[in-house]
């Protein structure tokens, strides 16, 4: 098996005693007059060939590898019946976008007219650019058998790792600003996305903007199936309701309902993104239409959404991915500890601790000593991680005095967006104060913008960090929880707009509580 690179889109490595120079590593097929001596040859170059029982299955299988590693399986048939059994699977790896060489043996070309016919490595390129596809080969009886000196052959290099297109830039701004702007968005993830090996960047796609997703049923697990933004349980459901739809590697088709209604909204607006620029604008017109590579289009998306400031999303995001498992997490605030929740996993019990039934705010930094002490005794591997709020964190502030004294190794975060619920930035801070008195018109919510919590930390000997991007959260949670001596706290600025996903059911919408 060739080994997939992990980097989803980069270019994908071969085995090394893959075929002579095109990297074809495996045909299926039937032998007969006058291919036999082909299967033979194969072996010989060290194409690994696997026989049949019937050219349609051989076929099916040459695709399958095409699908798995990249590089186009090859089917080996004799002319007439085993070409016709071979048709199948070739309409198949058609339809289904995979690449697919069908070698075929036909009768000797004095038999015959023939016109220029398709070389080996043409067949390669034609089956793996653009849209992956089946390609024939026809080969001529005589030519089978044809006597060559060894040192004349030779081999054609092999054509370049299939060019990677990238979208318009306007487009995949449009497509962020039609993403931002929905109320119920939904990936469709198929098997394009899977072919193109997208997994890590529509994974992080996903982690990063908190959007739900459906895979088509050869794309499950390009992100994991029991990923909690997974809809599959509720796939009509969230077919119905999605008002905007992006399309990853998935075409409008008999599988996806022909995105017409009843299944979709009249006034779904689609988003696709294909390699193949005449499958765009099929059934539906597309409110943007991204023509490209999968893999290299989530990662122009994933650009955008790196700009700053950070939003919940991105933060939890990271929190999620480099805190421990079994660490002991203390949580308070408004959006930070809704969204935690939802973003940042639990694996044991009795390990959360939050505002609780009554909805208390202040409770955090005692709660957090409290576990830090308990751990102490017990479990000293556990962390204690408090994940607060700003205005959350000040109710008990000073609490970060009382974590220094008894040199408890708790990691505090703030994620901090300059209020209670929403705040100001810096620019719009400055521009409301020219209003007057700030009493009578700073917004009740706003708290005062870029305070500067980690020093709390820092004026009692602990670790403090103040941090706006990914970067800065990522090396300050890396360097936090690898030391477990000190306290620390990480004071993350965030988009102070930032808001948690439309809430779904109107009678749940905060003027109704
Ligand atoms: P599914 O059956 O999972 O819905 P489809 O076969 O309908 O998937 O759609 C797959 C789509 O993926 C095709 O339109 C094909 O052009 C597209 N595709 C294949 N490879 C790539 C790629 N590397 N980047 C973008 N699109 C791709
Ligand atoms: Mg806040």
């Amino acid at each position: 098996m060739p080994v997939p690179s992990s980097t989803a889109g980069g270019p994908r490595q071969f085995h090394p005693h893959s075929s002579r120079k095109s990297n074809i590593e495996y045909m299926f097929g039937i032998v007969g007059i006058p291919v036999t001596e082909i299967a033979i040859a194969a072996q010989a170059v060290g194409i690994k060939y696997v026989g049949m029982r019937n050219e349609q299955a051989a076929c099916y299988a040459a695709s399958a590898v095409g699908y798995l590693t990249g590089r186009p399986g090859v089917c080996l048939v004799v002319s007439g019946p085993g070409f016709l059994h071979a048709l199948g699977g070739m309409a198949n790896a058609a339809m289904n976008c995979w690449p697919l060489i069908v070698i075929g043996g036909s009768s000797d070309r004095n038999q015959e007219t023939m016109g220029a016919f398709q070389e080996f490595p043409q067949a390669v390129r034609t089956s793996i650019y653009g849209r992956p596809g089946s390609c024939y080969i026809d080969i001529p009886g005589d030519f089978v058998n044809l006597q060559v000196n060894k040192r004349s052959v030779k081999y054609v290099e092999c054509c370049l790792p299939p060019p990677i297109s990238t979208a318009e830039h306007s487009a995949v701004s449009k497509a962020a600003s039609i993403i931002a702007h929905s109320r119920q968005p939904l990936l469709i993830i198929g098997k394009g996305a899977a072919y193109s090996h997208a997994e890590n960047n529509i994974r992080k796609l996903v982690d990063l903007c908190g959007l739900p997703f459906l895979p088509t049923p050869m794309a499950k697990g390009v992100v994991p199936d029991n990923h909690p933004n997974c809809v599959a349980a509720a796939r009509s459901t969230a077919l119905q309701h999605a008002d905007v739809i992006v399309l990853l590697g998935a075409r409008l088709n008999w599988i996806l309902h022909f995105g017409l209604p009843p299944r979709f909204r009249h006034d779904v607006k689609v988003i696709q993104i294909d390699i193949c620029a005449e499958e765009l604008g099929n059934n539906v017109r597309p409110a943007a239409i991204l023509l490209g590579d999968i893999s290299a289009v989530t990662k122009q998306g994933l650009a955008l959404q790196k700009s700053l400031p950070m939003n919940y999303y991105t933060v939890f995001h990271h929190i999620r991915e480099l805190i421990p498992k079994d660490c002991i997490l203390v949580s308070e605030g408004a959006n930070t500890m809704d969204i935690g929740r939802t973003m940042v996993p639990n694996y044991y019990p009795r390990q959360r601790l939050d505002a609780g039934t009554f909805g208390t705010m202040g409770v955090g930094l005692g709660f957090a000593i409290a576990a830090a002490m308990v751990a102490k005794d017990r479990t000293p591997e556990k962390r204690v991680i408090c994940i607060e709020g700003d205005s959350a964190f000040g109710f008990s502030g000073m609490e970060v005095e009382t974590i220094c004294r008894y040199n408890l190794p708790i990691l505090i975060i703030v994620v901090n967006n300059n209020g209670i619920y929403t705040g100001l930035d810096a620019d719009a801070w400055k521009e409301m104060l020219k209003f007057g008195d700030p009493a009578t018109c700073v917004p009740p919510v706003s708290l005062l913008p870029n305070s500067h919590y980690e020093e709390i930390m820092s004026a009692f000997g602990g670790k403090g960090y103040f941090v706006k991007t990914p970067e800065e959260l990522q090396n300050a949670l890396k360097a936090s929880v690898t030391d477990k001596q000190t306290p620390s706290l990480i004071n993350v600025m965030i988009d102070p707009q930032s808001e948690r996903k439309k809430q779904e059911f109107p009678w749940l919408t905060r003027s109704n509580l």
